[in-house]
């Protein structure tokens, strides 16, 4: 499946800009992120939240747990923006920036990091770009407040197979693994917009749930 991305929005710096459910500074509450909160519920993250579908509609469901999206388009987080306008939801915040520097963002504060769809990078040369890559994980390590959870869905089986190897060579554990996310129960499943663009096109979706003690 070919990843699209998305024209650019006109005026898409200054939506961001102006909206307070983009942190545009994130480096400043690097160990602090609860204050931006202003409460002790636990923080879950998910890299690479594209048009934010899930994000929002996560923050929405659960009031008790408070969210973090990373996107590193402009003329894709933007489109989360806007479908917050009128929103008041005070557990969900947005970063735009590259993950790459996740380490340098958040320590030691995150419960739960949502991988959906994320990009394959199937060329052999470019594998430490995937987000369940060593150099990746080596990252989270940093910022994970205890445990270790990973949740991930894709349509690309390649990506997932390597996910799955990259994983469990880390010392995570895998507790549930589907290769067909909705032709099992998924009732409490939210879905992203990719997820909703695959399964109309009939796309089985693969999921992983992996967990590392400390
Ligand atoms: N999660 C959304 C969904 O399931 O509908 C979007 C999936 S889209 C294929 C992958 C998204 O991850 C894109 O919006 C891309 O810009 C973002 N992305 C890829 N690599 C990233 C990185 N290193 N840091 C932040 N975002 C990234």
């Amino acid at each position: 499946m070919i990843y699209l991305r998305l024209k650019n929005v006109r005026n898409a710096k200054e939506i961001i800009d102006m909206s307070s459910y983009v942190i545009k500074k994130p480096y400043e509450f690097i160990g602090n992120w609860r204050k931006i909160f202003n409460n002790d519920n636990p923080i879950d993250l998910e890299i690479g939240m594209g048009k934010g579908d899930f994000i929002i509609e996560m923050a929405k469901k659960n009031k008790n747990v408070n969210y973090i999206g990373v996107e590193m388009f402009d003329s894709v987080i933007v489109r989360a923006v806007q479908k917050l306008e009128g929103e008041d939801l005070k557990n969900l915040k947005l970063i735009r920036m590259d993950a790459t520097l996740i380490d340098k963002v958040f320590k030691k504060e995150i419960r739960n990091i949502y991988l959906n769809f994320s990009d394959p990078w199937p060329k052999k040369r470019h594998a430490k770009r995937r987000l369940t890559s060593h150099l990746f994980l080596e990252k989270y390590d940093y910022i994970f407040e205890g445990e270790k959870n990973i949740i991930q869905k894709t349509d690309n089986i390649e990506l997932f197979s390597y996910s799955i190897v990259s994983l469990s060579t880390y010392g995570y554990i895998l507790n549930k693994v589907s290769l067909d996310l909705h032709g099992s129960n998924c009732d409490d499943n939210v879905m992203t917009e990719y997820e909703k663009r695959f399964c109309n096109k009939g796309i089985k979706i693969c999921m992983l749930c992996a967990n590392k003690k400390n």
